[in-house]
């Protein structure tokens, strides 16, 4: 299956399953404001199987990523990756960097058929990561996981939470992406959902920094690099390519992750409890897998269907001529107005002619805790 050809109106490119929102950690930027003890109505195995017999629907090959809170505070995470696998589904999984993580446990994965594991740097010190993540010896177990999904030959993603607090780590971090011989380093600008709240973004002109300094990153590195939460990654890319500064640009990572994919827009997710959401950082349900199948609720629901029509997008982000390739962070603007089709305050382009209001990344309006 060639991700180029998925119709993204029709079936998502990534389907992200958060099994639980159980965690030992205590991560400042979770989204998920992880709790100690797994929910007692997180949806079951059985529910959980017939969840993923109505993804396989979605067609061939549809990838679905195991998330948390720390997905393997669950103790059948390798019976649902292999049961995934068995009907053809292409499951991945993104686990918290905690003693469960152990060598035997990640070849019990790759056996039972794991597709990629990805792995949280937000420091390229144990003393920085570990400060993010407010556990002592999570960066070195992390290390260690990395090192053991190599020797089973599970291939790795690294996820790093970019914030005022980690911006400046991330040349860092990009040398330790390279020497883990990971194969994707995804890049994740912070929005301010669950505990990320409290902490601070980089401003809409460090943003396009960042940017500008990623499209070179990928020109040269072994590794593919995606951008998440932060779509004007393509419009400054397109821009270098315009007059000539690029050497690529950003579109598939190789492994067959495609970039261009939106919240609503070839991305979907399923909370503990079974709601949709347009994506985990734009809490606002489309519906329950537990009384509708999520291919229904993927294709029809009007939520879905509005953050896929980039005509319908309000203020700056509407008015943009970027609006198709690009169209901004819609959970950053339900973040920050509580309309998902607004403007993203992280961008710092402003179209030629417009003279409407400009976003701010003030006080967020959204409490992901009341929301629906
Ligand atoms: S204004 Fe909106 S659509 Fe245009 S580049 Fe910025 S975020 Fe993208």
């Amino acid at each position: 299956m060639n991700p180029r050809d998925i119709d993204t109106t029709q079936r998502p490119f990534v389907l992200i399953w958060e099994v639980t929102q159980a965690c030992e950690l205590a991560c400042k930027h979770c989204r998920a404001d992880a709790q100690e003890r797994r929910h007692p109505d997180e949806l079951s195995t059985e529910e959980g199987k017939q969840l993923l017999q109505n993804a396989r629907q979605f067609g061939d090959g549809q990838l679905v990523v195991l998330s948390g809170g720390d997905p393997l505070a669950r103790d059948d995470t390798v019976d649902l990756v292999e049961y995934g696998t068995e009907i053809g589904l292409r499951m991945t999984l993104t686990p918290s960097g905690t003693g469960s993580l152990t060598r035997r446990r990640i070849e019990t994965l790759a056996d039972a058929g794991l597709r990629r594991l990805a792995l949280s740097v937000d420091g390229g010190s144990a003393a920085v990561h570990d400060r993010f993540r407010q556990e002592q010896g999570s960066f070195d177990q992390t290390m260690q996981a990395a090192e053991a999904a190599r020797s089973a030959g599970l291939p790795l993603q690294i996820n790093t939470t970019v914030c005022a607090e980690t911006v400046d780590q991330l040349p860092a971090i990009q040398e330790l992406v390279a020497e883990l011989g990971a194969v994707l380093w995804s890049v994740f600008f912070l929005v301010p959902v669950g505990r990320g709240r409290v902490l601070d973004p980089i401003s809409p002109e460090r943003a396009e920094g960042v940017m500008e300094w990623l499209c070179d990153v990928a020109a040269d590195a072994p590794f593919g690099v995606k951008t998440t939460e932060a779509p004007h990654y393509r419009r400054v890319a397109l821009d270098r390519r315009a007059d000539g500064s690029a050497t690529s640009t950003p579109s598939a990572d190789g492994i067959g992750r495609r970039t261009g994919i939106t919240a609503g827009d070839g991305f979907a997710f399923i909370s503990h409890r079974g709601e949709v959401y347009p994506s985990g950082f734009l809490p606002k349900s489309a519906g329950n897998v537990r009384s509708e199948p999520i291919t229904e609720i993927y294709r029809s629901s009007e939520l879905f269907s509005s953050l896929r029509d980039s005509d319908a997008l309000r203020g700056k982000c509407g008015a943009c001529e970027y609006r198709h390739v690009c169209g901004g962070s819609r959970s950053r603007a339900f973040a920050y107005t509580g309309d998902p089709l607004d403007s993203d305050p992280l961008c710092s382009y402003v179209p030629e002619g417009y003279d409407g209001p400009l976003p701010t990344q003030s006080e967020p309006v959204v409490d992901p805790t009341t929301a629906d």
